[in-house]
């Protein structure tokens, strides 16, 4: 026995279920106690700095600081966290793009799925930045520029890396072990990497 319900048990695997009917590597839903946040990690974002930094409202400074996140995270007991395993060579290219736009794709049609399923207020999180991902060609974020709402509410989420996710630990903890793909990783000793997406459940209504 693990303490929930039945019916909660079975939710959850018909989740995992639907996001490998989704195309995703795998899935697996845990303890959100095994996510650690760390504030030095969504600093990362900033110095050394990703070109994303600043430029839409899921990416550090607007997103939620690591700070807020891990008491919002205290309202959310389990997670299903997903993967797509991606060549390194699509990771180094500019077609990572359309991998990223898949992964925040999917964060939000699970998110969709959990809440219809009863998980109250169900969170998509994603990797990369949604500016890079869904508005490379427009001058501005439109939520930053205070012209309306985000252009892409259906798909962009917040940046993982940007809220402090320590997703290399995570992903070793949920056993996918990975190298961190750099600029100098070279596809032929480090063939694969991966992008993945989290969504936080919880059956009850978070005061956050
Ligand atoms: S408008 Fe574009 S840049 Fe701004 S939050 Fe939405 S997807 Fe991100």
């Amino acid at each position: 026995m693990n303490g929930r319900s039945p019916m909660t048990n079975k939710s959850e695997e018909a989740l995992r279920q639907l996001a490998l009917g989704m195309g995703v590597s795998d899935a697996r839903v845990i303890d959100s106690r095994r996510i650690r946040v760390e504030n030095e990690l969504a600093r990362i974002c900033k110095d050394p700095g990703c070109p994303g930094y600043g430029q839409g409202a899921n990416c550090p400074p607007h997103v939620m600081k690591p700070e807020t996140f891990r008491q919002t995270l205290e309202a959310y007991p389990r997670a299903l966290v997903f993967k797509f395993d991606v060549p390194t060579e699509v990771l180094l290219g500019e077609e990572r793009f359309e991998v990223s736009r898949l992964v925040h794709e999917t964060a939000a049609a699970l998110e969709r799925h959990a809440l219809s399923c009863g998980f109250t207020a169900a969170r998509g999180l994603a990797a990369g930045s949604c500016k890079r991902i869904f508005c490379p060609d427009k001058p501005a974020c439109r939520v930053l520029a205070g012209n309306g709402e985000c252009r892409h509410p259906d798909a962009a989420r917040p940046s993982i890396s940007g809220l402090g996710i320590h997703f290399f630990e995570l992903s070793q903890t949920v056993g996918w072990p990975i190298h961190k793909i750099t600029g100098d990783s070279q596809p032929d000793e480090v063939p694969m990497g991966l992008l993945a997406g989290i969504v936080l459940l919880t059956r009850e209504t978070p005061e956050t």
